[in-house]
């Protein structure tokens, strides 16, 4: 039998540079060779409070955003979290396990209670109950995320192990974060600050359908150093963050020039910027293209979501099913 892959992307926004090479690059070498699920999480994505139209254009959009990165419905079950409500009965099931200290530990709750102190919700508390659901339902073993994920991985992995202990059963394989070259990445935003999230805002992402101006000038505005430079000058966080970016699309040579050249303290940060922009337009504009294309094509994209749903909801049934019974439901 093949190992189970579960992974999903929020549908909050666009995808940006840093789920792709965190999470969709993954996803797309898996699919071939796994028993593969990738889903979009917009139950997840009620925590902001988003209104219908919303919630319905975003997530329709990270669906054709699958498509055009090159997810194939035929290689793995692509699927609107909402789609299949196991994910919620599984999900109140793991929260009679799940401790508040635990939960309140969670450095994203924290982050997210610091930051917007007048929606500290229960599904933002609640939330890697959710995301061991939608793993645990399908018996996930391999979960391709970036390391902003890897604490909620470790809890899926302590609720599972405790439904196994609380039922005296071996049911809940335990998941593990997974990346090809076996670590996991955190691309870091323009600002100069910490990782490329959705939440950030606009400046601070590269989106994977930005116009190529756009981009530039992103790029272009992209906090790099203000300090005195000289030989040997350790580089700050925020000249990191670029070369951290252009190790994604530039080529190796390259790098190593704008490197030497930083080294010896005669590197020109505008000069580097437009190298990044230049290259990361050369990723970008074949998948932009894409994007449009399939987002035009409505019809296509409902199929997509209804043929992925069936499949998804087979495996999800099926553990529901067993679920139940261990814990000592009523079975039909
Ligand atoms: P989210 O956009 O928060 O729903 O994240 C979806 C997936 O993208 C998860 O696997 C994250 O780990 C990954 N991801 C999001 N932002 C980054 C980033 N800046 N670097 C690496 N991976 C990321």
């Amino acid at each position: 039998m093949k190992e189970v892959v579960v992974s999903g992307i929020r549908s909050t926004g666009k995808l940006h540079l840093g789920n792709y090479f965190g999470a969709v690059k993954n996803f797309l070498q898996l699919q071939e060779d796994f028993d593969s699920y990738f889903f979009i999480a917009d139950y997840h994505s009620l925590t902001t409070h988003p209104n219908p139209t919303d919630l319905q254009g975003s997530g329709k959009r990270v669906l054709a955003e699958y498509i055009a990165l090159g997810l194939d419905p035929e290689k793995c079950s692509i699927y609107f979290q909402s789609d299949v409500p196991e994910t919620a009965e599984l999900y109140l099931f793991l929260t009679m396990n799940a401790y508040l200290g635990e939960l309140e530990r969670v450095a994203s709750f924290k982050e997210k209670a610091r930051t917007q102190p007048n929606n500290i919700n229960a599904g933002l508390l609640n939330y890697p109950i959710l995301m061991a659901a939608d793993i645990l339902l399908h018996k996930g073993v391999k979960v391709p995320v970036g390391k902003d994920q890897a604490q909620h991985l470790e809890m899926a992995r302590t609720f599972a192990n405790r439904f196994n202990r609380l039922y005296n059963c071996n049911y809940f394989p335990e998941p593990q974060a997974f990346s090809f070259d076996g670590i996991l990445i955190k691309v870091p935003g323009l600002s100069g600050a910490g990782k490329m999230s959705k939440s950030t805002g606009d400046a601070d992402a590269i989106y994977l359908d930005d116009e190529a101006t756009h981009l530039e000038k992103k790029i272009m505005r992209a906090v790099s150093d203000s300090g005195a430079m000289g030989m040997n000058t350790p580089k700050s966080q925020a000249v990191q963050n670029l070369f951290d970016l252009m190790a994604l699309v530039c080529d190796p040579d390259v790098i190593l020039q704008f490197d030497n050249d930083h080294k010896a303290g005669t590197i020109r940060y505008g000069d580097l910027k437009k190298q990044l922009a230049a290259d990361m337009e050369i990723f970008i504009a074949p998948l932009r293209d894409k994007i449009q294309t399939i987002l035009a094509n409505e019809k296509h994209l409902n199929e997509i979501a209804k043929y992925g749903a069936e499949k998804a909801r087979i495996s999800a049934q099926k553990t529901l099913r067993e679920v139940r019974e261990i814990i000592g439901f009523r079975t039909n």
